[in-house]
């Protein structure tokens, strides 16, 4: 982070000094609303959550080492007092996003945010300072902790912007505009909330809707091959740059080759040129994920070949997004199980029948294992039916559908598409899965484990991983 003093950071917030006998002790850096993450010179933030109020870890903050506290209450120690802490957190990464002059590069979409964050900032970095979130920090708290540690040094900042309601990404890009605004896609994740795709579109498309006109250096890259992300080009004043397959599209692949191990290689063309390359990550949705990349570095001044060699080396920094593991027995896990919808799910079986290609003509097989995808309201049925369906469509060898109601239409959908019994098995939770695995599993087998994040199912990748 930029350094702040405290007299600034009440300016910035609308705040109100308690028990800061020094105005002019600086913020340094982190902020945090962990308090065992605090290090000298932190900002603590309190919160107060459901079950834990921030407020009563200030002291302990300050005694490790925090200059002072973003709080709602005075509370003995340095504090600077405001009445909304979240929209407080707001307006300071805005003043120290400003202040770095840093490009901000904004992602939304249904599937592939955070992967495609993780690639733009792997692109970037080779060129210039970046920032970046770990993980999945997304929405009104992550996303001004991420933009808070960027620094003097800092040119790129990337952010990912997630949205459940419309006007979430409206509130984001308010907090911290950005020059470039991606869009990925418009799928189904949320449908239950958003009441349907239109809405979904119609919440992403406020990305595109913030960025500063063409002329003021504002870009939306947009994925041509998605009708309803092509067609935000009508919503915004930014010019706009189209990855995807359609000939129209800035930034294509061609020639697109999925090898026996799931990884893609293809021919990425941009305006200025072409190179080949071989992508480490698993599954061809990380093409489309890799074009949005290529057109934001390419945006920002990389060539294709600084671009094809970062992208051939790059990997996913996130956990539990396709993270492949091959075990001694020669089993591999494919622990997908952060998050799942609809769309994602299709990836995910789709890269999992590519990875257990080659294994598969010496006998291995293709396990999907997977759980419930969360807050599809009344297309829940139908989704997790359609599902089951493409496991048996796409020849995966086995399908164990892993928890209650939505398992079951797992189950059904499987059996009503292929007459499957066998091969497929509804399981009522993790533990029972991982029994299940545990004593079915072979070499040459290849495990996808995947379902939303409520359902936990990541403890089933670990339990198979620890004790081979
Ligand atoms: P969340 O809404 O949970 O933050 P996200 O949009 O950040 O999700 P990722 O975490 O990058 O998405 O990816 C989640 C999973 O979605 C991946 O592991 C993969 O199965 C699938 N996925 C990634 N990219 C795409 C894509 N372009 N299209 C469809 N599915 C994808
Ligand atoms: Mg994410």
């Amino acid at each position: 982070m930029i350094t702040l003093s405290l007299a600034e950071i009440a300016t910035i917030v609308g705040g109100q000094s308690h028990d800061i006998p020094d105005p002019d002790a600086h913020v340094t850096g982190p902020v945090v609303i962990d308090s065992r993450q605090v290090a000298a010179g932190s900002l603590f933030v309190a919160f107060a959550g459901e079950n834990v109020d921030g407020h009563d870890y200030a002291r302990r903050a300050v005694e490790a080492g925090a200059t002072a506290v973003l709080a709602v209450r005075p509370v003995g120690v340095p504090a600077i007092v405001v009445e909304d802490v979240v929209q407080a957190l707001g307006a300071l990464a805005r003043a120290v996003v400003e202040r770095t002059g840093a490009t901000t590069v904004a992602l939304t979409g249904s599937s592939g945010k955070t992967s495609t964050k993780d690639l733009i900032a792997q692109l970037l970095r080779h060129k210039a300072p970046t920032v970046w979130p770990e993980g999945n920090l997304n929405n009104e708290i992550g996303l001004p902790l991420t933009a808070l540690r960027a620094a003097d040094d800092t040119r790129f900042l990337v952010l990912e912007m997630g949205a459940r309601y419309i006007g979430d990404i409206r509130y984001l890009t308010g907090l911290v505009p950005p020059r470039i605004g991606l869009v990925l896609n418009v799928g189904t994740a949320h449908i239950g909330e958003f009441g349907g795709r239109e809405q979904i579109a119609q919440a992403k498309g406020e990305m595109v809707e913030s960025l500063p006109s063409a002329e003021d250096g504002g870009i939306a890259v947009l994925n041509a091959d998605d009708p309803l992300v092509r067609a935000m080009a009508s919503r915004t004043k930014a010019r706009v740059v189209l990855f995807g397959e359609s000939d129209e599209a800035d930034v294509r692949a061609e020639n697109v080759h999925i090898d026996g191990l799931g990884r893609p290689s293809f021919r990425l063309r941009t305006p200025t040129g072409c190179s080949e390359l071989t992508l480490r990550l698993y599954g061809e949705h990380h093409v489309s994920n890799a074009l949005a990349a290529t057109a934001v570095a390419h945006e920002l001044g990389m060539s294709v070949d600084e671009i094809a060699l970062a992208l051939s080396e790059a990997e996913t920094l996130s956990r539990w997004r396709m993270e492949v593991t091959e075990r001694a027995d020669g089993v591999t896990i494919v622990n997908d199980a952060y998050n799942a919808n609809p769309d994602s799910m299709r990836a995910a079986l789709r890269a999992l029948v590519a990875m257990g290609g080659a294994a598969r003509e010496t006998g291995g097989r293709t396990w999907a294992v997977l759980g419930p995808m969360a807050e599809l309201g009344d297309e829940a049925l139908a989704e997790h039916d359609a599902v089951g369906r493409l496991a048996v469509r796409l020849n995966v060898s086995k399908l164990v559908a892993v928890g209650g109601r939505e398992a079951s239409w797992l189950q059904l959908g499987a059996y009503n598409e292929g007459s499957w019994g066998e091969e497929s098995v509804h399981v009522s939770d993790a533990q029972a899965a991982v029994d299940l695995l545990r004593s079915e599993l072979r070499s040459g087998d290849v495990v996808l484990v995947k379902a939303s994040r409520s359902a936990g199912l990541e403890r089933v990748a670990q339990a198979l991983l620890e004790n081979a």
